[in-house]
């Protein structure tokens, strides 16, 4: 295992500024999302919105990935790259979007709603916000990994759905993916313990049937084995006093969702 970077207050203060672009950012994204856009254009107000406000895409070319936004729609779980192909009423759409400001990242993700889209499907991504309150609850000098993985997955498993294995949660900083890995299933009082100065991005992939995922051929998209819907949601927490602090907001995004009903 790496080293865990434990951040000073000042770095956790511009993990925060970071964090918030991107809630910001997503926010801006979600005024233009209704049937009939695409992805792509998605993506270029993304990049546009982070360069205004003096950052830098923090995805794009990362690994040689193609874009600013991961942009997964229905079966697609993450890692979705934008395209011309119209959103249609009835989707939902992960956006996981990153930045780099002053030499730190922030990694928000939403899972947004086409237009009316199926009731199950409406439950799953708030049951799936519910996952990550509980794991964030979890983020506190006293608990350990364990006990983040296992607030999501008892959750989740208790309404049914299956809990993404293969892709976790991760520490964020001066790199997008730092250690500890923080998967969204584990026991309760087991793994790394956690101190002050950790910086989290916790991100709860729960998928409406079975846990299973695969690759597609483009080489990055992530999709359930059964093609049934999942969702993303994803915020970035330091441990701090003792305490979780929540770095990132969907405060902004949730605005202009209300503003479009
Ligand atoms: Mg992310
Ligand atoms: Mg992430």
């Amino acid at each position: 295992m790496g080293k865990i970077y434990l951040k000073t207050d000042e770095e956790i203060e511009l993990i925060r500024q970071s964090s918030l672009l991107v809630g910001k950012t997503l926010a801006e994204v979600a005024k233009w999302i209704e049937p009939g856009v695409s992805t792509k254009k998605l993506d270029t107000i993304a990049e546009e919105f982070i360069r205004d406000n003096g950052a830098v895409p923090g995805f794009k070319g990362y690994g040689g990935f193609p874009a600013t936004l991961c942009a997964s729609n229905n079966e697609a779980v993450v890692h979705g790259i934008p395209n011309d192909e119209p959103l249609k009423e009835g989707d939902v759409i992960s956006l996981d979007c990153g930045v780099i400001l002053n030499g730190f990242y922030g990694d928000v993700a939403y899972t947004f709603e086409v237009g009316e889209v199926a009731q199950e499907v409406h439950q799953l991504l708030e049951d799936t916000k519910e996952c990550l309150r509980r794991a964030i609850e979890q983020a506190v000098v006293g608990k350990r990994l364990g006990d983040i993985g296992y607030a999501v997955q008892s959750y989740a498993e208790s309404k049914g759905y299956g809990v993404v294995r293969e892709l976790v949660g991760h520490g964020l900083g001066r790199e997008l993916h730092e250690e500890p890995q923080v998967p969204n299933y584990g026991r309760r009082g087991q793994g790394m313990k956690l101190v002050d100065g950790m910086v989290l991005a916790i991100e709860p992939m729960i998928n409406l049937g079975t846990r299973d995922i695969i690759q597609l051929n483009d080489g990055w998209t992530i999709v359930t084995k059964d093609r049934k819907p999942s969702a993303h949601f994803e915020h970035d927490v330091a441990v701090r006093n003792g305490k979780a602090d929540v770095l990132s907001s969907h405060e902004e995004i949730e605005k202009v969702l209300k503003s479009k009903k």
